[in-house]
């Protein structure tokens, strides 16, 4: 139960990306926009690079951002963050999550995973010696039943990992499954790691309800957000964590001995970025849903069962019986278009009939993509 890293397999992402490349395919696999990002905080970060922003920050991350953080966070959810105590800077959410699992679970902990989930969430628990307690969430609704909480929480458990909006299934957990899992941590004592990185990447109107806000849950979430979903540039690798000051303090030992810093001219102008005005917001958010638009348009037209996106940068088909793996396989070999099978994201739930695209693309990428997808065999 304690596995090595080296007897896990190489991430679906790589692996699908790996297979595009060789393949010449179309990749609606990887969660990675076509749009170069806002042109303003892109020239930030050069500025910033050559204004010698280019030795080790602070550890914490820095004080611009820090600030800029609790003041988005203020505004956009109503958070009320010290960016002194409550606040740090990661490299990527990424790095966020592998540290607050490092930092918080103990040998023998229970943690509670929702799946489809991240693909990371369960190598990094294992190799904690958590012991994983899966809450299977099914298609097409993905919600949360309480049986299943029930059946999942115990006087073990420490932690729950959620991903609200989530992705694979592209779903939210709004006000009621948050209300109903809040009323598990309390009673069981546990802490919630939220990794809400798809928070600004929402449509048709919702609002995202960080877990943090609800009643009881201030001093036991830690919230990870991720600038490369806020601004579309994904590579940058700029995450933030939030939390009240005793857990910072813990997860601040973690972050010390992972990456220790993160690079300070992207940190400088995701904290320009983050004080954008809500158009900026509006229009990636109403560009990003024309997309949906046109690719679930098109994929429908071609035959296939669309479900619904509320969130993310993904859709997904139901490909009937079929299994998923072999469906990606064919088609990226024979049809030169990647995608994603959304059984990589379970790992006891038997869901092998859905296919995860990415819609973050020009229209012209989704056009080449529905192209070769209607000359399937
Ligand atoms: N969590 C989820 C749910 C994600 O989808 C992703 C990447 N798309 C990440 C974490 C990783 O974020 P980052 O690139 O900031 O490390
Ligand atoms: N989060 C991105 C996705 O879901 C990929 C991140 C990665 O490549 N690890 O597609």
């Amino acid at each position: 139960m304690n596995p090595v890293f080296a007897d896990l397999p190489v991430t679906v992402f790589e692996t699908m990306s790996r297979l595009a490349r060789e393949h010449g395919a179309v990749n609606l696999g990887q969660g990675f926009p076509d749009d170069p990002g806002p042109d303003d905080v892109r020239e930030v970060a050069a500025k910033a690079l050559r204004d010698g922003y280019n030795q080790y920050p602070p550890m914490m991350g820095l004080a611009s951002l820090r600030s800029a953080i609790a003041a988005h966070y203020g505004r956009h959810q109503g958070l009320d963050l010290d960016p002194e105590t409550e606040v740090m800077v990661t490299s990527g959410a990424t790095e966020a999550l592998a540290g607050a699992i490092f930092a918080l679970i103990q040998p023998g902990d229970e943690v509670v995973l929702f799946e489809p989930m991240y693909d990371a969430y369960l190598p990094l628990v294992r190799r904690a010696g958590g012991i994983p307690r899966f809450v299977t969430l099914k298609p097409p609704h993905f919600r949360l039943e309480d049986e299943a909480l029930a059946a999942a929480f115990s006087d073990r458990t420490r932690l729950i990992i959620l991903n609200n909006p989530l992705n694979p299934s592209a779903t939210v957990f709004g006000e009621t499954d948050l209300s109903l899992l809040a009323e598990y941590c309390q009673r069981f004592d546990a802490l919630a790691l939220c990794d809400e990185v798809w928070e600004h990447v929402m449509f048709d109107g919702s609002r995202h309800v960080p877990l943090m806000a609800l009643p009881g849950m201030r001093e036991r979430t830690i919230k990870v957000g991720s600038a490369g979903k806020i601004f579309s540039l994904t590579g940058w690798k700029v995450g933030f964590v939030m939390a009240a000051p005793g857990l910072m303090r813990v997860l601040a030992r973690a972050h010390q001995f992972l990456t220790f810093t993160t690079p300070p001219n992207l940190q400088e102008a995701a904290a320009y970025g983050l004080g954008k005005d809500e158009a900026y917001f509006i229009g990636m958010r109403a560009g990003l849903a024309r997309s949906r638009d046109r690719l679930a348009k098109g994929l429908s037209a071609l035959g296939f069962t669309v479900l619904p996106s509320a969130a993310t940068y993904f859709l997904s088909i139901d490909i009937g019986e079929d299994d998923d793996v072999a469906f990606c396989e064919r088609l990226v070999r024979e049809n030169g278009v990647a995608a994603i099978p959304v059984s990589a994201f379970y790992e006891t739930g038997r869901v092998r009939n859905l296919v995860r695209f990415c819609f973050a693309k020009t229209d012209a990428t989704l056009d080449a993509a529905l192209d070769r997808l209607s000359r399937r065999a």
